[in-house]
């Protein structure tokens, strides 16, 4: 479990400017789903979770009094898995994706499913073991020179039982040559269709789905960036996530390849 923290960590210092400001972009008078997630939101969401949560033994500090404190103002939890930090850290990292992506003609989004496991074996799969890989493949693919800015999400196949973290990459004035080299570089994947790319036509749209710290499942709808029903995860599943995110810090879910990020 990460620390509690004081001092404001580098994306928690103030809002972005606003034409960075998916809070702008997207505003609270949107339907859900289409807005960026108000603090309401965030704080039913918080709710949500804790209550499928289970209680700790006697004397002993849970998931659940994270998501409660940080909830009451008391501090700043920074876990992965409370949905108001989460916040804070995805408004940050959208405002970097807007502002990398600012008046570029070519831009692309691809999805990359990196390895898959059981459903009670979530924790053999880590983010920060796939970094070294995706960059040097970024870089055999010709991709060297083009901001890339990633961010790793775990999805849950209910139907296979299965757990499937995965990437969500933005790739900035990407030849459509390199990022077909970088499909390929995927090819012996054990997993079905393993790189999905699409064009980032409507950035405010597509870019605040990047990386999500969300407990749902979308079982009509695996990858790419399109929004399909979401669904609770039954409690074991849910718990398991949410420990699972409980070991990381949020920069551990972001890649950043040859671009350097605005960072306080
Ligand atoms: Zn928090």
């Amino acid at each position: 479990m990460a620390k509690r923290k004081q001092k404001p960590n580098f994306w928690d210092r103030g809002n972005p400017p606003a034409r960075y400001d998916i809070a702008v972009l997207r505003p609270k008078n949107l339907a859900k789903g289409k807005r960026f997630e108000t603090i309401k939101d965030s704080n039913q969401e918080s709710l949500r979770s804790e209550q499928s949560l289970p209680f700790a033994k006697l004397n002993r500090s849970t998931l659940r009094d994270y998501l409660q404190e940080c909830r009451d103002g008391a501090y700043h939890c920074y876990q992965t898995f409370c949905p108001r930090c989460a916040r804070t850290f995805r408004r940050w990292f959208i405002s970097e994706l807007l502002r990398t992506t600012e008046d570029q003609k070519s831009v692309h989004m691809a999805t990359v499913l990196l390895e898959a496991a059981p459903s009670d074996k979530i924790d053999a799969l880590d983010p920060n073991r796939y970094k070294a890989r995706l960059r040097k493949d970024l870089q055999e693919a010709g991709l060297g020179d083009s901001p890339v800015v990633g961010g790793f999400e775990m999805i849950y196949r209910a139907r296979d039982r299965q757990w499937i973290l995965h990437i969500n990459l933005v790739i900035v004035g990407a030849t459509e040559k390199a990022l077909t080299k970088f499909q390929e570089s995927y090819d012996d994947s054990a997993i079905d269709r393993p790189v999905v790319k699409v064009p980032v036509k409507d950035r405010a749209e597509q870019l605040s789905y990047v990386l999500k710290f969300t407990t749902y499942h979308r079982p009509y709808k695996q990858t790419g960036s399109g929004k399909s029903q979401a669904m609770s995860l039954n409690a074991r599943e849910h718990h398991a996530l949410v420990k699972w995110m409980s070991r990381f810090e949020f920069q551990d879910m972001m890649l950043s390849y040859g671009r350097k990020l605005v960072t306080g």
